[in-house]
């Protein structure tokens, strides 16, 4: 029978979660859903010195509003509960010693002073300092120190760490879905903690290791900084005798900077002016803030969409995916093996597209927060219309109040450019003559109130933008908008005959 498809996305509480860790938990998401699987989330917290308060709750947050949905984890429970490492603390020490037990690790004392010094002496002789098959023996060990006196160091209350015994000049031959074959010599890796006194907390290789053996992982699907692990989780998996259920690796790309080389970062984004972060982040250590692209006006769709792209090809030209369409089309063969680059532009494309196809429901549920900042109260069918009117020039939810905010407050001011463009000559006489005009329409419908105005200025001659540039001018304060009648129609004839008598009371008629 076929394994059960069972993924985690496990992160670190070290801070903000970055867009490249959305991402990996997205292509986990959609392979679990996919193979009608199961998707985990396992925090991985046993680093006290790197946590971050908050993060955690942050990335609840996001997955949330990215509308991944998790399965089993923290935050939901289920059968191999708790799911947070911290809480699993007991769980570990077993595994270490098991693995001392059988020849695969053991305990080393050195203090930090110590190890600083070893780093010391390799540097003064041009070398790097590696923990290995080559030192192991001479420091203090277990390999190197009679068993009395390891016993007597542990019991005393020494500070030790277990340390994997990595193989000397060993080729281990790995599959990667996405890399396909990868060997590595052992005698280039060094012998990791896994395990230390001190805090009682495992490090992440063993932590990692064992969480994923019994909860029974079968695909992990993780950033490629994880790639150098792999021959020791390979090996892990090897001395544990859990070969067998071993899971089956894919490392995803890295997400590059916009001009390519190196890792899309934080300060890439605050140069560039876009986020690197879901959502807004506030350092409860340092106050230190981080955009997020729900704050900066993006839906959860088109940013997923956009992420999806990013590192994944469907092999066709289609670039607008529901997250249905993605669960469908999703596979990790059509993953590439190199970094993608990011794209800033690309991301507000997205956004747009999905901008042009909201409804007006759609749009009022979006803008209506926005509009409310502004002190502004309409119903939902009239923050709908306008943001509707204006959608095909928006691209981000932030621009709809520029692109809309006249039709709910009248102009304070008016645009000093087109003010010296139009407002002179017989434009001014011109536009009381319009105020009569639309005052006596009955019907200001959009359609009724053009077919009136036009035929209007057809009877009297006078040149289409002479009327309607200062009309604009009038209503809008600006040479910006929609349509004319767009205009009139959305804010109707009182507030109509309300600009026209504003502007011609507070701009003098030049010339
Ligand atoms: N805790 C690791 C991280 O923060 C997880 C790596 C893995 O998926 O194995 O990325």
């Amino acid at each position: 029978m076929e394994r059960p498809v069972r993924v985690r996305f496990a992160p670190s509480p070290t801070g903000p979660l970055h867009i490249g860790g959305v991402r990996t938990a997205l292509y986990n998401y959609l392979f679990a859903r996919q193979h009608k699987g199961t998707m985990i989330l396992r925090i991985e917290d046993t680093d006290s010195q790197r946590f971050v308060p908050g993060a955690e709750e942050y990335i609840l947050e996001s997955l949330k509003w990215c509308g991944i949905q998790i399965d089993e984890g923290v935050g939901v429970g289920g059968p191999h509960a708790p799911y947070r490492q911290s809480e699993r603390r007991e769980i570990y020490l077993k595994y270490a010693l098991q693995l001392v037990e059988a020849g695969w690790a053991y305990y080393a004392f050195d203090t930090a002073e110590e190890l600083e010094a070893l780093r010391h002496e390799a540097e003064a002789r041009g070398e790097a300092f590696a923990y290995n098959y080559a030192v192991r023996e001479k420091l203090a060990t277990s390999l190197a120190l009679p068993a009395e006196e390891v016993r007597a160091r542990i019991d005393r209350g020494d500070q030790w760490v277990i340390r994997f015994k990595m193989p000397e000049n060993r080729l281990v031959e790995m599959d990667d879905l996405i890399r396909g074959h990868v060997e590595v010599n052992t005698s280039t890796l060094d012998d990791k903690v896994l395990y230390k006194s001190a805090d009682a907390l495992p490090t992440y290789h063993l932590a990692n290791i064992v969480d994923d053996h019994l909860m029974e992982v079968s695909h992990v699907i993780r950033g490629e900084e994880w790639l150098p692990s792999l021959p020791l989780h390979y090996l892990l998996y090897e001395a544990f005798g859990w070969k067998e259920s071993q899971p089956a690796f894919a490392h995803l790309p890295l997400l590059l900077k916009p001009t390519g080389g190196g890792k899309l970062s934080k300060r890439d984004g605050d140069k560039m002016g876009f986020p690197v972060f879901p959502l807004f982040w506030k350092s409860p250590k340092t106050g230190e803030t981080a955009r997020g692209y729900r704050e900066d006006g993006y839906f959860p769709e088109a940013f997923i969409n956009m992420l999806a792209l990013l590192g994944w090809n469907p092999g066709t030209e289609q670039e607008i995916f529901s997250m249905q369409e993605l669960i469908d089309n999703f596979s990790l063969e059509r993953v590439s093996k190199s970094g993608a680059r990011f794209q800033p532009d690309k991301a507000r494309w997205f956004n747009a597209q999905y901008m042009h196809h909201k409804t007006n429901a759609e749009l009022a549920a979006v803008y209506q927060p926005i509009l409310r900042e502004h002190g502004i109260e309409v119903s939902d069918e009239r923050a709908g219309e306008a943001a509707g009117i204006m959608k095909e020039r928006a691209q981000l939810i932030t621009d709809l109040w520029d692109l809309t905010s006249f039709f709910f407050v009248a102009p304070d001011s008016y645009e000093e450019k087109q003010t010296r463009k139009y407002w002179k000559g017989d434009n001014p006489r011109i536009l009381r003559e319009v105020r009569e005009v639309l005052a006596s329409i009955d019907d200001f419908s959009k359609e009724h109130t053009e077919e009136v105005v036009h035929a209007w200025i057809e009877e009297k001659g006078y040149g289409m933008g002479q009327v309607m540039n200062s009309l604009r001018l009038a209503l809008v304060g600006a040479g910006k908008g929609p349509g004319m009648y767009d205009v009139t129609a959305f804010i109707g004839k009182d507030e109509c005959l309300r600009r026209i008598d504003r502007i011609l009371e507070v701009l003098p008629a030049a010339e």
